[in-house]
């Protein structure tokens, strides 16, 4: 069904938005957070803004490159340590010591952020290999499930884990099959384990992000037009990873939100 010419809605992408992000003040300060994928994209942005809000970080990712040592001078120039911690989240021996590093090296550890994750489109079903659908799981949920279980001995009253979900993850997409698996598990994992550490005083909750402007998604190198990414969103546009972060620092805060665990916030331009 086509509208009559002339009758069709034109509704133009939002603006980017392009006033300046927030800057965060001192809601995590004394804090020690260790956050998985923090040298590139969400991770980054979250990582700067935690330590702009007084924490010192631990940036556990997967490759030595300059992506890394881009966020720790970022995050040194907050006047804020940096500690950095490559290895692969789906080893278990490596997410126990990346939390022994963290609390050896910044002396404690108080807010754990799961968000290294693996993604590769196949448009076909019929594509997606066993051994591409086990990257997938290792990373997205062994990786989560790994670096909880590390982190758990030093967690208690005021501590916070947020794990990064995804749209995909509560509607399913038709590229993403095995993704979208491992972001719903995430999503279900979270609110199960808000449950299970309540009487910790340990909070946990999702950040379920739409369409970012960040290296995982391929159609940042390949898009002609950033509203071609987040064409299906009603703003019609991406979102930046620095719209997406202070939605962990609020999680992140039992200022601000003692009395949320188990959520999962959708962050997805009014999709
Ligand atoms: P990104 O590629 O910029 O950052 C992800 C980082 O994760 C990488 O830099 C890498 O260092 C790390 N990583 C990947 N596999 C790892 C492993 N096995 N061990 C350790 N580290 C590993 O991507 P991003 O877009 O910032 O993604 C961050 C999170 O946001 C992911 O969980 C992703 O699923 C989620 N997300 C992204 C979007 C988006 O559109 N960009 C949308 C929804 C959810």
């Amino acid at each position: 069904h086509h509208p009559k010419p002339g009758m069709e809605h034109r509704i133009e992408p939002a603006p980017m938005y392009d006033a300046p992000f927030y800057k965060g003040s001192e809601k995590l300060k004394g804090k020690v957070a260790l956050i998985t994928g923090g040298d590139s994209g969400i991770g980054r942005a979250v990582a700067v803004l935690f330590a702009r809000e007084g924490a010192d970080v631990a940036i556990a990712y997967l490759t030595e490159d300059e992506d890394a040592n881009t966020t720790k001078a970022a995050v040194e120039k907050e006047g804020r340590r940096a500690i950095l911690i490559p290895g692969d989240v789906s080893e278990r021996a490596f997410c126990e010591k990346a939390v022994a590093k963290t609390v050896k090296e910044l002396g404690r550890l108080d807010i754990l952020v799961n968000n290294a994750a693996f993604q590769i489109h196949s448009s076909d079903f019929e594509d997606l290999t066993e051994e591409h659908f086990d990257t997938t799981l290792k990373t997205n949920l062994y990786g989560y499930f790994h670096m909880a279980k590390a982190a758990l001995p030093h967690l208690g009253p005021g501590s916070a884990i947020i794990n990064t979900g995804s749209v995909t993850g509560i509607e399913g997409s038709k590229e993403l099959v095995d993704y979208s698996m491992t972001k719903g598990g995430i999503h279900a994992f979270t609110r199960a384990l808000a449950g299970n550490l309540v009487g910790k005083g340990i909070r946990v909750n999702c950040v379920a992000p739409g369409p970012v402007w960040t290296p995982l998604n391929p159609s940042e190198k390949e898009a002609q037009d950033v509203s071609q990414f987040g064409s299906q969103t009603p703003m019609k546009r991406p979102a930046q990873p620095e719209e997406i972060a202070p939605a962990y620092v609020f999680l992140a805060s039992p200022q601000m939100s003692s009395y949320i665990t188990g959520e999962i916030l959708p962050i997805v331009g009014g999709y």
